[in-house]
């Protein structure tokens, strides 16, 4: 603001133009539809050089800091300015709730107006120090509370709320915000915007009247000086003089008309974002500001429920090519967003600017034989629609014509139904069209980008990313000039496609995968020790950033769709898996049921459920998982070994779903076993044989039996080092060997089941029956047995190996003895190996072989299964 306004000279011209200059019809939701809206100038111009019009939303005056920021960002212009500014926040919602309170005879509606004049004393106080000043202006302030106390009493006593007395309450925020902060800007004029801002009733909407409105704006501030400041919203009716307004969120409105009006150089929208964001903030946190914006592009946002500007305060602005910058109040020194008028290749931004969407959309589906080729059908539909006062935001139509789905609002859904119905009542009884189709429950998304056009593929990566997260789209319509690509899908569905296709579209600088963690014993413990370690390398390395949204053991589970921060499970600067443990069991009681809803009921993007428990039942959830889009990565070899139905049920899901079931590591630990065999059938080889030491444990207690270390102490070892599954008996009845061989022949193309395996146990049945307990007491009987056998074993210069083979279809596991000559012989500690004799790989096969047993080799391939999901 200049120090000086005397010396600021302004220029007024005032032209007549009879003729109307042609602009196209335009319609807007409360545009003065009758009047084209190049009225702007038949009435002349006013033309303040220098001048800015700025508007401030209800946060920007709803605190003490927020209008104290407002009274430094106007006093440091070096324009004039007209400010126009809303209710304080949230005090427009109130007034409305307030007189229905009064209206149901609800006497606390007193308390509520109380509250109001309250919170309006507070803040009088506490921005204006100057008493003389104060006192005037609680003068004017108190008179209009006491209007409104007035008119809430009448609501209250006569028990009726007509849409005039509604429309005066209303109306009360706005008058009183202006006349406080035009008190509190030094040298500012208070200007009425009743006397100014006309609306005419149309269809039983208050319209705004530019034809009205325009001589009075001009008259009003012909002699303008340097701070003008007027309440956005209110406005009067050209019949009946009543008050009105220009409809929820119309400070924007007021604030366009009066910068057209007055030429201004620029409008500026102040507000609590820093411009206008990629999506919606509240439901993306990683939306973010855009730098520029098109007229088309910002209305075509706003039209589809971008709220940070009403959509029909663009029009105005537009015609007259007046920029609107979006500002944040409380962090001026964000450069914002400009709205202008983009010259095409002006723009070397992104092909999609931004999503919005809008989540209360009904889908009228109008269809029937008779409609292909019909002349005047859509015609029909939309004049009957639009006569009941339908408003329609979308349409879809086949290019066979013989259906056309319609996008109306919650509240329009029953009435352009029976509208429609009614309309087409010959037609349906005559059998040539259906009854109307009426679904609920859905939202509209919309991408929109003036670049689009130049960019092929936008809606093929699009559609394809909500397929691949498994999102349907119900209808989608692209204008021809291509600006907008708008979509319907349920609403459950919404928040997971704004998130998708913002991931893909702006954030494509890396790619994020969100993990569900069940199990936290030695190998999810050490898992989440990996990642939390790699983190940061991988999303500078490889642009993936690894989310942890949730982490369950059997008892407790922790969940955050942003990601749970594993640096609070630091100890010492490094991630402490005791740490996490102990956060675990403070964090909320959980078991299956639980984690299955979450899980799912989070419904968010590139998601992978990570299995790193043992148990039957978390193996349960993976039909579900697979089924919701969710890849699942099993270090648990439950689900992979059990029926053979059940296997290839999962991988079926999986496949058509287009989300993957990964399981690597349950055979060979962190060993490539299971992607070769994949890789070489892919590539057309065919497996034949597979001969596998494949048990880390069972090799680690063979190769550390000897005279010092008996049998039952190798056991007692093996768990000691963590090798064993938990329960040994597992290992050491060849089970979990079974299990592996029976998932490795599956992955290679035989249907092969558990009890299909022949096999020769070491240690008699009877030690399996009982207990666990028992099963630890009975195992040194075996000792002196295997001491015998080990000596002959030695003496032969042979080795044990528990050997796994699939060989002419067939499965069969068993305890051999193999010489100094055999592949097998030199197999150190815990390691596997693994002989896979193929078509290719005949004479000589492939042989793999390291670690096959330990919980950060499992950790790393379960890991590298992760990594394979993000695709990268
Ligand atoms: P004001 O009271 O200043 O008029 P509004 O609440 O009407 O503010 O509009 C600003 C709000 O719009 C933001 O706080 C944000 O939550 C919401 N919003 C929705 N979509 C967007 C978007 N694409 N960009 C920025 N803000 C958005
Ligand atoms: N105060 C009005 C509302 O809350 C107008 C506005 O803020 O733009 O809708
Ligand atoms: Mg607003």
């Amino acid at each position: 603001m200049r120090s000086n306004s005397n010396a600021r000279s302004f220029f007024l011209s005032l032209q007549f133009r009879p003729q109307k200059v042609g602009f196209e019809f335009f319609s807007l939701p409360f545009g003065e539809n009758d009047v084209p809206l190049q009225l702007f100038f038949e009435y002349g111009t006013l033309k303040i050089y220098g001048m800015k019009v700025l508007k401030f939303g209800g946060t920007s005056v709803g605190s003490v800091e927020s209008i104290l920021n407002l009274k430094k960002i106007v006093e440091g212009q070096d324009e004039a300015v007209v400010v126009v500014v809303s209710a304080l926040g949230g005090i427009t919602d109130k007034l409305i709730n307030t007189s229905k309170l009064a209206v149901s005879g609800d006497a606390s509606y007193l308390t509520a107006y109380e509250e109001m004049v309250e919170r309006h004393h507070r803040m009088i106080d506490a921005i204006i120090t100057d008493t003389e000043r104060k006192q005037t202006l609680l003068a004017t302030v108190d008179e209009l509370l006491g209007q409104l106390k007035s008119i809430y009493q009448g609501v209250f006593l006569i028990g009726d709320l007509s849409e005039k007395t509604s429309n005066a309450i209303v109306s009360y925020g706005e008058r009183i915000s202006s006349n406080i902060v035009a008190t509190l800007i030094e040298g500012a004029k208070w200007y009425n915007s009743l006397e100014f801002i006309r609306t005419k009733k149309k269809q039983g909407r208050n319209l705004f009247s530019n034809t009205m409105s325009q001589p009075l704006i001009l008259e009003a501030f012909k002699d303008f000086g340097n701070v003008g400041v007027c309440g956005g919203f209110i406005s009067t009716d050209c019949v009946t003089g009543e008050v009105t307004n220009l409809g929820r969120g119309g400070s924007d409105y007021t604030a366009a008309i009066l910068a057209a009006a007055l030429n201004a150089d620029v409008l500026e929208i102040w507000t609590d974002v820093s411009g206008f964001m990629t999506a919606d903030p509240r439901v993306i946190n990683n939306a973010y500001p855009i730098d520029k914006l098109s007229y088309v592009e910002a209305t075509e946002l706003c039209n589809f429920g971008a709220k940070v500007v009403y959509p029909p305060t663009i029009y105005p602005v537009c015609i007259k090519n007046i920029p609107i910058l979006i500002k944040n109040t409380f962090r001026p020194e964000d450069k914002g967003t400009i709205i202008t008028n983009l010259v095409e290749g002006e723009d070397e931004g992104r092909a999609i600017k931004g999503i919005s969407s809008i989540n209360n959309t009904s889908l009228i589906t109008v269809s029937g034989l008779s409609m292909v080729g019909v002349i005047g059908v859509n015609r029909r539909i939309f004049t009957a629609l639009a006569e009941n006062g339908v408003s329609v935001f979308m349409v879809s139509q086949a290019s066979s014509e013989n259906s056309t789905s319609i996008g109306v609002t919650d509240d329009d859904a029953d009435r352009a139904c029976e509208v429609l119905n009614r309309e087409f009542a010959k037609e349906i009884e005559m059998g040539a069209m259906y009854h109307m189709k009426l679904e609920r429950d859905l939202a509209t998304v919309a991408i929109v980008g003036e670049n689009m056009k130049h960019t092929p593929g936008i809606a093929g990566k699009l559609f394809g990313t909500l397929g691949r997260n498994g999102i349907s789209v119900i209808a989608c319509a692209q204008g021809a000039s291509e600006t907008n690509i708008s979509f319907v899908v349920e609403r459950k569905s919404l928040r997971k496609s704004l998130n998708v296709i913002h991931d893909s579209f702006f954030l494509s600088e890396y790619q994020v995968l969100n993990v569900f963690l069940c199990g936290v014993g030695t190998v999810g413990g050490s898992l989440l020790e990996q990642i939390a370690g790699q983190r940061a390398k991988l999303m500078k390395e490889r642009n993936l950033q690894i989310n942890v949204v949730g982490i369950a053991s059997g008892h407790n589970a922790m969940f955050d769709r942003n990601g749970i921060d594993l640096a609070q499970f630091e100890e010492g600067g490094k991630f402490s898996i005791a740490r996490l443990r102990a956060g675990l069991k403070q964090a909320e009681a959980s078991n299956i049921d639980r984690l299955k809803e979450e899980v799912i009921g989070m419904n968010i993007f590139n998601s992978v459920f990570v299995d790193c428990t043992a148990s039957a039942e978390v193996a349960g959830l993976y039909e579900d998982l697979l089924s919701n889009n969710i890849s699942v990565v099993a270090a648990n070899k439950v689900a992979a070994s059990s029926d053979y139905n059940n296997y290839a049920r999962l991988k079926a899901t999986a496949r058509r779903r287009g989300v993957k079931y990964l399981f690597e590591t349950n055979v060979g630990a962190g060993l490539p076993i299971i992607n070769t065999i994949n890789d070489l059938i892919n590539s057309g080889d065919k497996i034949l044989k597979l001969e596998a030491v494949l048990s880390g444990t069972l090799n680690f207690i063979f190769n550390t039996i000897s005279a010092d270390v008996p049998f039952s102490e190798t056991v007692r070892l093996a768990k000691e080092e963590g090798y064993a599954e938990p329960d040994p008996r597992i290992d050491l009845s060849g089970k979990d060997v079974i299990r592996k061989l029976v998932i490795l022949s599956r992955e290679a193309g035989y249907k092969m089941n558990q009890e299909d395996v022949e096999k020769h146990l070491f240690i008699p049945q009877s030690f399996f029956d009982g207990s666990l307990e028992d099963f630890w007491k009975n195992l040194p009987s075996l000792d002196a047995q295997f001491e015998a056998e080990r000596k002959e074993v030695e003496a032969a210069h042979q080795h044990w190996r528990f050997v796994a083979k699939l060989e002419n279809g067939k499965g069969s596991v068993a305890l051999q003895r193999v010489g100094e000559r055999h592949p097998f012989y030199d197999l150190e500690g815990s390691n596997n190996i693994i002989l896979i004799t193929t078509e290719r790989y005949n004479q000589y096969p492939m042989l793999i072989q390291g670690y096959g047993a330990g919980a950060s080799v499992t950790a790393a391939g379960v890991f590298a299964d992760i990594m394979s999901i993000a695709n990268i």
